[in-house]
């Protein structure tokens, strides 16, 4: 059975499948996904049309999904109501992941492959927030593969970069993403990431994206850079302040004028187009508010990078439903728009999140201006 001509739009494909997830008929056993953690978690990596994307694989709405992927020998095929669509290749295992410090550690306890191409890890796999459930995102899954004894709770600038190095050499990662839990002090993360930057850049060349909340002196910004950070995540989720407060009660307590006056702070130092920000679609916020705050920060030359939200097994949102397609449309195509017209890029992004894209199909409405 050969997979059908493409009768739906690339563009349409990816949202429908971020947003509905994909079953897998019959795992090949080689493939590699993850459950828990922090960033995309029960999701799965494949390429299809020359774009990977991480997919829902373990969530509710994906055992319901229209889609399903099924591995016959050496072809894997989606079929969306059992019609093949596409030919695809899922992500296999990295070689790094067979290795383990000397202390025995498993190198995939320290960091995961995101994609096809990005080094992930959490730096900090417990959060202030996070302890108290009244204060957490409800969204988060950070302390689950923590339990689940899938991860350590610390990893050390030393371990990171062993890992990265091997990451290079092994596999060919090309960017890496440091995102922690917010520890208690007023840096936010900010120390961490530098003591991390600082050993892996030491032990090799790799392009690294850091991840913190706003820190509470915005000389963290250079100290950062200085380090080796060469690009920033400062991650909103929500934008409305009835959702914010709603989704993650603890978080919200940090202002939207706080972070748009870090992003500010934060673009003066890493450059226009180098702060991103991570918005989770599908929470309350409604397409005007996010595209309207999108457009404030577009102006401060910060990349929104909008996802569907996804459902996360474990956490209290686990049967919030995830948006449809229509949904995320709504807000793609007059950012994509927007982001052309600003001529702020994901290619253009040297690491993270928005350069990955794989949580979004957002590059994908890029519009190229001339
Ligand atoms: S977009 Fe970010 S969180 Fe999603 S797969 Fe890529 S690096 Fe990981």
């Amino acid at each position: 059975m050969s997979a059908a001509k493409p009768s739906l739009s690339r563009q349409q494909l990816i949202t429908e499948l971020l947003t509905q997830g994909v079953r897998v008929v019959n795992p090949s056993g080689q493939h590699v996904s993850r459950q828990g953690g922090a960033g995309p978690s029960d999701h799965q990596a494949m390429t299809l049309d020359g774009v990977t994307v991480m997919v829902p694989i373990y969530t509710q709405s994906a055992h319901h999904s229209a889609y399903e992927i099924e591995h016959d020998g050496s072809r894997t095929q989606l079929l969306k109501n059992a019609i093949p669509v596409r030919d695809i290749t899922v992500a296999h295992k990295p070689r790094f992941y067979d290795l383990h410090t000397a202390e025995g550690i498993p190198y995939s306890q320290i960091a995961t492959l995101h994609g096809t191409d990005v080094l992930a890890t959490t730096v900090l796999q417990t959060c202030i927030r996070y302890e108290n459930r009244a204060k957490a995102c409800q969204f988060c899954a950070i302390g689950q593969s923590l339990a689940a004894g899938r991860t350590i709770a610390r990893k050390t600038p030393q371990q990171l970069a062993e890992v990265a190095k091997a990451a290079v050499e092994l596999d060919g990662v090309k960017h890496m993403v440091m995102t922690t839990g917010t520890p208690s002090g007023s840096d936010r993360g900010a120390r961490i990431m530098v003591e991390s930057a600082e050993a892996i850049k030491a032990a090799v060349s790799l392009p690294l994206q850091g991840q913190c909340e706003p820190p509470g002196d915005p000389l963290w910004f250079q100290r950062m850079k200085d380090a080796g950070i060469d690009a920033l995540g400062m991650h909103l989720e929500a934008v409305t302040p009835e959702v914010r407060a709603r989704i993650m009660p603890g978080k919200a307590q940090v202002s939207l004028e706080y972070y748009l006056e870090a992003f500010a702070d934060a673009v003066a130092v890493f450059g226009r187009g180098q702060v991103s920000t991570y918005i989770l679609a599908g929470l309350g916020d409604t397409p005007e508010a996010i595209l309207s705050l999108s457009e404030t920060l577009i102006k401060l030359g910060v990349y929104p990078f909008v996802v569907p939200f996804v459902p996360i097994s474990g956490t209290p949102l686990a049967h919030h439903p995830a948006p449809d397609a229509a949904f995320m449309s709504r807000i793609l195509q007059p950012l994509g728009a927007m982001l052309g017209e600003a001529q702020l890029r994901s290619s253009d992004i040297k690491a993270g999140c928005g350069r990955c894209g794989a949580c979004s199909s957002l590059s994908s409405f890029e519009k190229a201006v001339a």
